[in-house]
């Protein structure tokens, strides 16, 4: 991992992806979001928080959620992204650094996240340690294009920066 000289600031990227299905539980950063569809996955399959997991990893070169919580662990299965999160964020600052600020975009026809934003910032603050202000959450249709636009399942992309704190 980068140390206090390589930068103050530093920026992370990620992206996740789930494919809706039936009798599964749609949960998005952390909040239980009433649905028809939820989504499949190895985990409780929440998009939102693997995209800023990812991306908070990223920001330090710490590798990825696959690498931390492999999917072939049956420790993992249906494993709470919120703790997944949680985790990342200890690695991150035992290395010296903590989370800033984190800006996500949540692109799917349906469910409309605006209705739960304020719920999911909050519950995605507390995880993170840091203000809800510093939280954005944005939903996003895909105008009907491609899979997302057949409702076949969602995308999330996140943005994190982190600080150096020693
Ligand atoms: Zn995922």
């Amino acid at each position: 991992m980068p140390r206090e000289s390589d930068a103050s600031i530093r920026v992370g990227i990620g992206y996740d992806s789930h494919r809706f299905a039936p009798g599964r539980p749609l949960i998005l950063g952390g909040v239980d979001i009433p649905s028809e569809f939820g989504l499949h996955g190895h985990s409780d399959a929440d998009a939102i928080c693997h995209a800023i997991t990812d991306a908070i990893l990223g920001a330090v070169g710490a590798g990825d959620i696959g690498e931390m919580f492999p999917d072939t662990e049956p420790a993992n299965k249906d494993r709470d992204s919120i703790g997944m999160l949680e985790a990342a964020v200890r690695r991150v600052s035992s290395a010296g650094y903590s989370v800033n600020q984190v800006d996500v975009s949540v692109i799917a026809e349906s469910p409309r996240i605006g209705p739960h934003r304020d719920k999911i910032r909050s519950r995605l603050a507390s995880a993170l340690g840091i203000d809800s202000a510093s939280v954005s959450v944005k939903g996003k249709t895909n105008e009907g294009m491609g899979w997302i636009g057949r409702k076949e399942g969602l995308a999330c992309i996140a943005v994190a920066t982190l600080k150096w704190n020693r």
